[in-house]
């Protein structure tokens, strides 16, 4: 494929990546027409194309210069081996590559698997990991439907990847040992590219950097009596100084701030507990600071 001049965005097509993925282009402020069942789609509002491809894929197109970036799982990019630059993790397709074994096969311990039979479909993580951990054992290569193989006697454990467990428990087996951890990755060509789509890149990152921010963030608004101001204003574990509004009430205040989700419930009570009222909580679209 022709390198374009349109800055090209690789992303997984029909997998659990693609819909978040595309939410996250769209949070960013990147507009599409309908991408279902499309290999390349325009962006209506930047120089940017879509390649919707197999995600296994998207390391080497990125790697080769066929796209610009690429939104992937760090899994495939690392066992791939890709020569790229991971810009940014994601924050979604959390997920991890596990040993598992047939419940009650002896399989307990990492050790465990010496001599054993690997079904994976990623060979080289796993190879990785047994020998850095001086345990010998055949990979068997397998690309999908990997927890059968045991049943089908094609393997005596597996390496898959792993998010809740179900699919290991529905299929018997037992989750042994983690061996990489993953999560959705911004990755980049190091090919080199023109100033155009460098400078549209680094929008895109600070456009990221905002969103995710936001999602972490929440704006909190209250009244608060005007001799309790300073008391909740040293509570409020905010970004910047909170907003401090004047109200139709002459002795009460309105106090705006924006504050980390994983604070919300302690602050909350505090808050109360100097005195705060009609304490509302809202979710911020996007946020630059
Ligand atoms: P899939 O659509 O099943 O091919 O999965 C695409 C990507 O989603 C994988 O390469 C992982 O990066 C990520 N992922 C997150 N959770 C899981 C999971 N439980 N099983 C498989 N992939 C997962």
């Amino acid at each position: 494929m022709e390198t374009s001049t349109s800055l090209r965005i690789a992303i997984q097509k029909n997998g659990r990546l693609t819909d978040k993925s595309i939410d996250l282009l769209e949070n960013i402020g990147l507009r599409f027409d309908d991408y279902k069942n499309r290999l390349m789609v325009k962006c209506r509002n930047f120089d940017v194309e879509l390649l919707l491809i197999r995600d296994d894929d998207i390391p080497e197109y990125v790697q080769d210069g066929v796209c610009d970036l690429g939104l992937v799982g760090a899994n495939v990019t690392s066992e791939k081996v890709a020569d790229v630059t991971v810009l940014k993790n994601l924050e979604y397709g959390y997920c991890r590559l596990s040993l598992a074994a047939p419940k009650n096969d002896g399989i307990k311990n990492p050790e465990d698997f010496e001599g054993k039979r690997i079904a994976t479909s990623y060979p080289t993580l796993t190879q990785n990991y047994l020998q850095n951990n001086g345990i010998t054992a055949k990979t068997v290569e397998i690309s999908g439907a990997v927890e059968i193989a045991p049943t089908l006697d094609v393997a005596d454990a597996i390496c898959d990847l792993v998010s809740s467990g179900s699919t290991l428990r529905a299929n018997g087996l037992s989750e042994i040992q983690p061996i990489f951890y993953s999560q959705t990755q911004l990755i980049k060509t190091n090919k080199v590219l023109s100033d155009e789509k460098e400078e549209l890149i680094s929008k895109f990152l600070i456009r990221i950097e905002g969103s995710q921010t936001a999602e972490k963030s929440r704006y909190i608004m209250m009244n608060s009596p005007k001799d309790s101001v300073d008391k909740i204003t040293k509570i409020i574990p905010s970004l910047k100084s909170p907003t401090v509004l004047p109200l139709a009430e002459n002795d009460l205040v309105a106090i705006h701030s924006v504050i980390p989700i994983k604070k919300f419930w302690s602050v909350m009570e505090q808050l109360k507990e100097a005195g705060a009222t009609g304490i509302v909580i809202l979710p911020i679209e996007n946020m630059i600071l």
